[in-house]
Formats: structure tokens, sequence, C-alpha cells
């Protein structure tokens, strides 16, 4: 390089599992801050990373050790806002740096400048009728982002040459990208809603935090159905109005929310900017382009859009805040809504938790002060909260392969002579979650995993929900080698749609798992189908808990609701409450009133009084009081340990090893280790540790003293779980 020219130390954090920067000599020539990406030698290979620290006043590296840095990216610099963020996600989840810078720069080819290219999005004015596989494209569209040809073919699964006649035809208009911009900005004005007093006051309030320019986490508890996107598209609106802002909006899962961009596309003329995992790596690159240059206004997107190099962040808003979907449970352990309050705090902006069932965490951060606390207690027009009630499954017996109670079939029957949609809501995807033989006992199990095999019918397997081996459903049992001896046990919602339609054998179905929905646009069309009255029952999974707004839709039937209700989980009865009251807030949106049914063999259980009586205050009340007893979050900190490995003695070694060197001390306790639930999982066996502290310990420096202190472990993976949400 550039002997000419004096150099200088600076240090570089390459995105590779290491938890610290390099040393590199920079030339005075070459101008680097801090921020700027830049191309080093590693031995064999080159690499980009950031540049972390350009006033190195210590290292421990002599300098004649060092190697120059190659050169510099013409890319806008990494903001400073979202080094700190990473820097902080690392520290808190004890992660090595280079991994959580990682997660920022998931982009592939990110540095190589997009080439200029012709992209394309429907035209305005299209023909009425057209062929059946154009038709296709129209219903894929699901943004306005300009797409290619191939991307456009991919969506709607049809060929280039479908899309290349469209075009010729005119129904595409295209545009250039690169350099020029490629997202249209929301226009602000383009359709606003008329706010009921209490929507108008708590946009306000939430425009008012908006201008201090300050962090600020608010809650916005609204029933389900009480308008709370509407209040805060008036605080995106207002947050646009100013130069250059940029506006995040955190969703559970990307990909499930069609309904939200429609609607995102009526308020602002325009898609918002995407970001999810299920993106084409082209599409990835040109959002995350589009958010460093400050292209992209307001990005909506799955947990690891918080790791975008947004510049001017202005607005952070999570939606449905309680939704476990935030929490990511590999790599990189985090709370996508926790550490989506430090992205706010560090852009020193409000963030906004939404939600109709927030999470106990974040109510009793409301209650405190803590947080700003917005409420919606109405339904929007004149749809009221739904009426529920539950049907006692010890007096009302279930016959032998049945799942719908007779209570529950008369409302169904009621119901669709009304020509209104009905809901069967069950959290279990497949036909049925054991199959086992008569003759000999055999259960079908995993050979990877300590679980059952799931019968699938559509697609005639067993398949592992943990590792997803699977293999054809088998004619006689592998283990005795009778013949129809194998019966299936419980229900999953294929079985459910199968006893539906048994009953209803006229009846239009629609099964909505993730089995049945592989893509964005199969989704969309089930929505649209649904929207559109083309289907009597819908038989779903949590799936269709997100939000979703069906008019015709005003009977809700939870084929089981105390499943999730027992287990390790701290949260069971919390999270079993939420979801049921999100399912049932998915009856009577609009003028017609709505039921709900539980099937339950506890009626009594403190949840189903919860929903029943309308009354969660108490519920919450006794699941606080429990928090607080127990020390569990927020009222003491929480941490797990998952050994695992594929020699099962190595792995009790390492567990024995750091049992005896666990911290003991009054302020914080560690139970375990013990098998885990899921105590062999991809051929790995598992031991788990727990860590309970009191607010005022450190947890992470003392887990890290205390793994520092083991000697070997090879062959043992160690994962750290900080506030962990799950216990299998
Ligand atoms: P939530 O997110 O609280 O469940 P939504 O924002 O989805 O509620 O609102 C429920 C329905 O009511 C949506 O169809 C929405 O368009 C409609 N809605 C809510 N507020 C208004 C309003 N002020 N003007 C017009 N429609 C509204
Ligand atoms: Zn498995």
């Amino acid at each position: 390089m550039s002997e000419l020219f004096p150099s200088h130390r600076i240090q570089v954090l390459l995105p590779l599992p290491l938890s610290g920067v390099l040393d590199y000599l920079c030339s005075d020539d070459l101008i680097v801050k801090e921020g700027d990406f830049v191309t080093v030698p590693l031995p064999g290979r080159q690499l980009q990373g950031v540049v972390w620290n350009t006033d190195v006043e210590k290292s421990n590296v002599p300098v004649e050790k060092l190697k120059h840095v190659i050169g510099k990216s013409d890319l806008p610099a990494l903001p400073i806002s979202l080094m700190k963020f990473v820097q902080w996600v690392a520290h808190y989840t004890l992660s090595p740096l280079g991994s959580v810078l990682k997660m920022a720069l998931s982009v592939p080819k990110m540095f190589d400048k997009p080439k200029k290219k012709t992209l394309y999005s429907l035209a305005k004015n299209l023909p009425q009728k057209m062929t059946a596989s154009r038709q296709r494209v129209v219903d894929a569209a699901i943004s306005d982002m300009p797409l290619s040809i191939k991307d456009w073919g991919n969506l709607a699964a049809v060929s280039d040459g479908v899309i290349r006649g469209m075009i010729k035809a005119g129904m595409f208009k295209s545009c250039q990208v690169f350099g020029e911009k490629s997202f249209i900005d929301p226009d602000i004005e383009m359709q606003r809603a008329t706010l009921s007093q209490q929507q108008f006051e708590a946009s306000q309030h939430i425009i008012n935090r908006q201008k201090e320019d300050a962090y600020k986490c608010i809650l916005l508890e609204g029933i389900t159905g009480s308008g709370k996107t509407e209040v805060y598209f008036e605080a995106i609106a207002q947050a646009l109005s100013h130069q250059d802002a940029q506006v995040l909006v955190l969703v559970p899962e990307i990909a499930l929310t069609a309904q939200w961009l429609d609607r995102f596309r009526e308020r602002f003329g325009t898609a918002p900017v995407i970001w999810h995992s299920q993106m084409s790596p082209a599409q990835r690159r040109r959002a995350w382009w589009a958010t460093i240059r400050g292209e992209a206004r307001v990005i909506v997107g799955a947990r690891s859009a918080l790791f975008l190099p947004l510049k001017n962040l202005k607005l952070l808003i999570v939606d449905e805040e309680h939704s476990q979907t935030f929490k990511q449970d590999e790599g990189v352990m985090y709370n996508g809504r926790d550490m989506a309050v430090v992205r706010a705090m560090q852009a020193d902006c409000p963030v906004v938790l939404a939600s109709a069932t927030p999470s106990l965490e974040t109510l009793i951060n409301a209650e405190s002060g803590k947080y700003d606390w917005l409420y919606l207690g109405e339904r929007h027009g004149p749809a009221q909260l739904p009426h529920m009630s539950s049907v006692d499954l010890r007096l009302h017996k279930l016959k032998a392969g049945s799942w719908i109670s007779e209570p529950l079939c008369l409302a169904l029957k009621e119901n669709y002579a009304r020509g209104e949609q009905s809901l069967l809501y069950l959290n279990r995807r497949g036909y049925a979650p054991l199959t086992l033989c008569r003759t000999c006992g055999h259960r079908m199990e995993c050979p990877h995993c300590s679980a059952w095999l799931v019968a699938h019918h559509k697609f005639n397997r067993l398949e592992c929900h943990h590792c997803g081996f699977n293999r054809k459903r088998p004619e006689k049992c592998p283990n005795c080698d009778d013949h129809d001896s194998l019966v299936e046990c419980g229900p999953g919602v294929e079985r459910v749609a199968e006893e539906i339609q048994t009953i209803f054998p006229d009846a239009r179905l629609a099964v909505m798992s993730s089995d049945e929905i592989s893509s964005p646009a199969s989704l969309k069309l089930m929505i649209d189908a649904i929207e559109k009255h083309q289907v009597d029952f819908i038989i779903g999974t949590q799936i269709v808990t997100k939000g979703y707004h069906f008019p015709m839709l005003t009977l809700v039937g939870v084929v089981d609701a105390d499943l999730g209700m027992s287990g390790a989980d701290p949260r069971a009865a919390e999270r079993t409450w939420q979801q049921l009251e999100q399912v049932a807030g998915r009856a009577g949106r609009a003028e017609h009133a709505g039921h709900v049914i539980f099937q339950t063999y506890q009626p009594d259980h403190p949840v189903l009084q919860a929903l029943i009586s309308g009354d969660k205050d108490q519920f919450l009340e006794r699941e606080v009081a429990a928090r607080e007893t127990q020390n569990l979050p927020p009222f003491g900190k929480l941490a797990s340990l998952i050994l695992s490995g594929p020699d099962k003695n190595k792995v009790i070694n390492v567990a024995k090893q750091l049992s005896k060197l666990a911290p003991r001390h009054n302020d914080i306790t560690v139970l375990g280790p013990v098998p885990a639930p899921l105590s062999y999982l991809r051929g790995n066996y598992r031991y788990r540790f727990l860590v309970k502290a009191k607010l005022s310990i450190n947890i992470q420096n003392e887990i890290r003293k205390w793994l520092d202190k083991i000697a070997s472990n090879r062959g043992v993976r160690i994962q750290i779980d900080i506030d962990p949400y799950s216990f299998y």
C-alpha cells in the first residue's frame, strides 16, 4: 500500500463471530471516519468491515504486526446510532460483537453497487377482463414496490413470457433504478381517516411526544377493532412531514400482513419499504440501500428490521407488542420488542407499543408511569365486542373421533344458515399429533428428537415439527408389522376441517396454517377469498390471530381452549389469554354481532373466567402478584443456559462442572441442570440451567464470570438466553 504516506492505527469490526475489533493501519491519505465501510486483509482472504474506532490510544498489538486497510467503500457510513445499538445488543445478549454486526449487514453482495436496471410496477388502469395467468399476476401484487420481470414471475408463479406480454400490453409501468430513487415517498395527505375523539386524542399524544424529539415509550392499548392502526398512521403522517424523517414499524410476521399493506397504501398512496427474511437477495439489497441512503421513509418489517441502517429514525412502532414472534430463539437471542425500546432510546425518538393484549412487562411499566399509557376502549363504528361463553366438555362429552361438541355444532349450523362466516381455532398443524399402534403400543417418534411425529394427510406424511424430519405415513406398524393397527390420536386443523366437511358437505372451507400458506401470494388469495365471502368456515392455527379484519366473520369456536395452559413456562396463562382474546377479537368486527365459544375441560380456569366475564384486570393482577412473589420478570431477572451436544456424557460432564462453579449468593439462584423438556433435539442431547437474580444484579457479568471458569467444553454448545420466552 501507499508506503509514501504515514499511517495511523484504526480498529475495524468484522461481521464474524469475534467478540472484539481488529487493529489495522490506515494510510493518512485514506480518510476514514467511524462507521465507514472498509476492506481489510485476513489470512488468505479479504473482507469488508466497519471502522469502529479511529482514535486508538492503547493496544496490545505491536505496530509491526499490523496490516494495512486495503480500501474504503463509497457506501454511506453506518449510522452512529446503529453502531451504539449493535454494541448494546451484543453486551446485553452476551453475543460476540461481530455476530451482531453481521445481523446489520445481512445483505448479500451489499458492497456491489447495484446495477442500473429496469423494474416494473402495475399500471393504474388495468382492463376488467384478462387471462387467468395475467389475473394471477395482478392478484399477486402485494405492494407498489417495482420488481424485475423475474421477481414478478416468481411472485405470481407464472413464466417470464406472461410478464413480458403484459408489459407489451401496457399493463406495467417501468422505472430505472440506481442511482435514482427506487421508492416513492408516501403522500401524507392521501386519505386521512376521520378519527373519533378518543382516537384523535391518542394520536395527538403521540404527535406531541414526537415533536419533543426525545425518547419516550408509549403503550397504545386498545381493544381489538378500536382503530390502533388508524391512530398510529396519523402519527406516522406527522413524523413524515419532517424532511428526511424515517419511521420503522415492526410487525410480528411481515409475510402475514397483506391486509395491513393494503391499508397503508390506501392511506399513503404507496407501499412502505418491506423487510423480512423471505425476501429475495435483490429485494433485500434494494431495501437496505434505500434505507442507508435515506430514501426509505417508512419501513415495515420483522424484528430484524431493527438492525437496518436508519439514519434519521423519528418514530418507532411495535404492533402486537405482546407477540412472542418478536423473540429470536436462535443465534443472537434477543427480544425485538425490548430491543426496539433501546433502539428508540439511542435514536432519541418515541416508540409506540400497540396491542389489545399488552404483555405484563409493558403493563407494569405503564402502571408505574415509566411508559405513557393510551387506551382505546370502543370499537370503531357500530361494532361491539363479541359475546363469549364456554362449553364444559365434562358435561357435553365429545363422541369418539369428534372434536366439535353439540352446543358448538348447533351454533355453527345456525350461523351457516344465516349465511355468516365461522372460524374454528386450533393451534395445531396437520391432522393428528400422535400415531400409535393398537397392537404393540409403539408410538411413531422422531429419530432425531424426543418428540412425536405429527400426521399430515395433505402430504400423506409424518413430520417432526421440531427438526422437519418426515417420512411417508406407514401402512403397517414399523415395530410389530401388524396391518391396520395404527391409530391417530388427537386433532389438528386438518382433522377438524374433515369433521366440518362431514357435518356441512356443501360448505366452502379454508384451512389457514403454515402448511397451506407457503407464500405471501397464496396467503393473499386466501384472504381475498374470505373477504369476498367465498368461504363459509375457516379452520386455522395461530396465524389467524394476527390482526385480520373479516366483516362477515361472526362466530369463533375455540376447539381446545385448554391447549398451552400447562407446562414450565411462567407465561403460559398470560399467553393463552392473549391468544384467545386475539382470536375472539376476529368475531363481529363490523355491523353483525359476534359470538365466541370456548370448548374446555376447566371452565373455572382464571384465563377462561377473565375472557368470559370480560374482567381481565383481576386475572392480570393475579398474574402480576404471582410474578412478584416468584421474583420473575419484570420483578427479577431471568436467564437460561442451554447445553447441547451429540455426546450425552460430555454434555452431562460440562453441566456438572458448571453446577459446581455456579454463582451462589442471596441475590442469585441457579436452578438445574435438568434435562430439557425437549431432551433430544436434532441429534443433540440438551440440559438446562435457569438463572434467577434480583434486579440489582448484573446478570450478564455473573454469567460471563461463571462461564469463564470452566476448563473446556469442546463438543458442547452453550447457548445463553437472557429473558427467555421458551422453556423447552
Ligand atoms: P385495531 O388495530 O385496534 O384492531 P383497526 O385499526 O384494525 O383496529 O380498526 C378496525 C377497523 O375499523 C378497520 O377496518 C379500520 O379501517 C376501521 N376504523 C377504525 N377507525 C376508523 C376511523 N376513524 N375511520 C374509519 N375507519 C376506521
Ligand atoms: Zn425431529
